[in-house]
């Protein structure tokens, strides 16, 4: 964050004059009278045998505090280093800044030190620029910039720079923990109560937490509903497990928004500083990572236990999924996506599959994060798009003509950061010859949340090539609705986690029909994941939902099976 304050020059005809007047006793009188005219502070100095001096001030310089006495001394004493060096040494000009004062009446400013022209061994001018109020308002801006204007709290970048200052010494790393605290199911609140309901929820939750810390903890608000905490370590990793547990007692106690009691769960992950860590990032990283076990275990999960053996799983998993993708081994199945009203099939989706070559089928549960954290979801992804449009050309082209229906491809969050995914959907249709409306892109809301004004752009580079685009998994983030709305968003997928189970969950119904109405206000249409039955397409189509997908029209098909149903459907 380079937030700096321009240095004002002081150019003043009048300095200029000054040192070019004779140094005898005449031309102190005159030096005195001319900088007398300087709207700013300042001062002829004298360098004698018992050290620097102040022969003549001007009015500004008495003004501002530093008149004859005891601050003025102490100012000629903290810059008499640099004015002795100056009167001794060659140069014309010098600059340098000035802290002065304690921190409830601190100034600080830009000095200028003239040279005399005739007698320079011995005099020079010291002029003031008093910066205290830019730079205040640098500091009141920076300080804005770190903060989270919901709660009060540092935000991300606050975060980050606490830690980054604290573990700038390898020494003392080991005296500090990051705690992650996810709240889990918060993305409920907002579909359900709205985001006003939501954010009083979030100003409570900080309140609790913030509680239930000591003093010298640091909670941050890090992301929509992720809070991080900056542990100082007293009695070593016990401290972490104190604080968790601590934090989970303050969230058992149901919340009180408007009519309604809300219970909100979260899962916390601990990383430990060590000396060999000096990247803050990297730290609040580990933590977020282990915040993903803690939401399997549902107890706080530090990183460094399992780090070990992670890596090392992961390590195999990533050469050899490095190797699959190089060698053309990984393959796409495909899932109908069915239009509810009329039974009509409208479109695939997409699904990577990959058997490594010991024959150990992975999901892209497994391999997907694998990609995504070393960086191959870029040629992963690339790969998946290109062969989209393959297959898709190949079916056209054994009908004849476009076969009717669409392949949506699924961007990760971490590729749309990583690769530049316009250019590539394009490349894609161009060399396949396909028109983009032939395409639909599946996003997913954690997308958003990084950086929702570069995923914005991207999405209407997308939308400019004639691509639809899809919200995947949605109500499972937490989403801006306002912000979603601007979005050229054209369908909303209903994560499965609401479909599953929704005949006999007056709360997933409720969900559901919330994220229909929504749907319908904005002008967006509708898919339903994971419907199973029959009974859940016959609700979902007699709610209004305009797509469905699921085990219960067919599980995701190799291509040749899809191009058989489509065959089979539409012809
Ligand atoms: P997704 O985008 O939500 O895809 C739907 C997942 O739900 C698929 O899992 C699909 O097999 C499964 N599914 C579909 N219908 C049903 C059903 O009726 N019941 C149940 N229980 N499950 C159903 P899959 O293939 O394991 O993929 C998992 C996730 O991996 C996908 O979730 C998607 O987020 C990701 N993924 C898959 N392929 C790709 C890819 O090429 N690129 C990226 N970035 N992500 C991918
Ligand atoms: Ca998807
Ligand atoms: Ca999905």
């Amino acid at each position: 964050m380079a937030l700096r304050t321009k240095p004002v020059l002081v150019e003043d005809p009048v300095v200029s004059a000054l040192t070019m007047i004779d140094n005898n006793a005449l031309s102190v009188m005159l030096v005195s009278r001319a900088i007398d005219l300087l709207p700013i502070p300042a001062a002829l100095v004298v360098l004698g045998d018992d050290g620097v001096r102040i022969e003549v001030s001007n009015t500004a310089f008495d003004l501002a505090g530093l008149g004859p006495g005891e601050r003025r001394q102490s100012l000629v004493a903290q810059i008499e280093p640099q004015i002795t060096a100056f009167i001794r040494g060659e140069t014309l000009r010098a600059e340098f800044r000035i802290d002065f004062g304690d921190l409830v009446d601190g100034r600080h400013y830009q000095a200028t030190l003239a040279r005399l022209i005739r007698n320079p061994e011995q005099r020079c001018i010291l002029t003031l620029v008093d910066q205290t109020a830019e730079l205040r308002t640098e500091h009141n801006l920076r300080r804005e910039m770190l903060t989270d204007s919901l709660t009060g709290l540092p935000n991300r970048a606050g975060f980050s720079d606490r830690l980054e200052g604290l573990i700038e010494d390898p020494a003392t790393r080991e005296r500090y923990a990051v705690l992650v605290i996810d709240l889990d199911r918060f993305s409920r609140v907002n579909a359900c109560l709205g985001s006003m309901a939501g954010d009083e929820l979030l100003i409570t939750v900080a309140r609790r937490m913030k509680g239930a810390l000591r003093a010298q903890d640091v909670l941050a608000r890090t992301g929509g509903d992720e809070f991080a905490i900056l542990l100082t370590l007293e009695d070593g990793a016990v401290d972490a497990d104190h604080v968790s547990k601590r934090i989970f007692g303050a969230l058992a106690t149901p919340f009180r928004l408007s009519d309604f009691e809300i219970r909100v769960a979260c899962s916390i992950g601990i990383a430990f500083g060590a000396a060999e860590i000096d990247d803050a990032e990297e730290l609040i990283r580990h933590a977020q990572f282990a915040v993903k076990r803690s939401k399997v275990t549902g107890k706080s999960e530090a990183y460094q236990i399992q780090a070990f053996d992670i890596a090392r799983e992961q390590f195999g998993i990533e050469t050899a999924l490095r190797r699959a993708i190089e060698r053309g081994q990984m393959r796409l199945c495909y899932q109908p996506i069915i239009d509810l009203a009329t039974g009509k099939l409208v479109a695939f989706e997409s699904l990577a599959r990959w058997r490594a070559e010991d024959g150990t089928e992975y999901s892209p549960n497994d391999f997907i994060p694998v990609a995504e954290e070393s960086g191959l979801i870029v040629p992963l992804g690339r790969w998946a798009i290109q062969e989209a449009a393959a297959t898709l050309a190949g079916w056209d082209a054994r009908l004849g003509g476009d076969c009717g229906i669409k392949l949506a491809v699924n961007l990760s969050a971490i590729q749309l950061q990583r690769d530049a995914i316009a250019p590539v959907v394009q490349a894609a249709l161009d060399c396949n010859g396909l028109n983009g409306d032939r395409f639909t892109l599946e996003l997913t809301e954690s997308a958003l949340v990084s950086d929702p004004d570069r995923i914005a752009t991207i999405m209407h580079a997308l939308k400019a090539l004639g691509t639809t685009i899809a919200m995947d998994d949605f109500g499972t983030g937490y989403s801006n609705l306002a912000y979603l709305q601007k979005l050229p968003i054209d369908v909303l997928k209903i994560d499965r986690s609401f479909v599953t189970g929704m005949l006999a969950d007056r709360d997933k119904i409720a969900i559901v029909r919330a994220i229909l109405s929504l749907a319908q206000a904005l002008g967006m249409q509708t898919t339903a994941e994971g419907i199973e039955t029959v009974e859940l397409s016959q609700t979902l189509a007699a709610l209004g939902c305009s797509y469905g997908q699921g085990y219960f029209f067919a599980r995701p098909l190799e291509a040749d099976a899809a191009y058989a149903m489509l065959l089979d459907r539409c012809h």
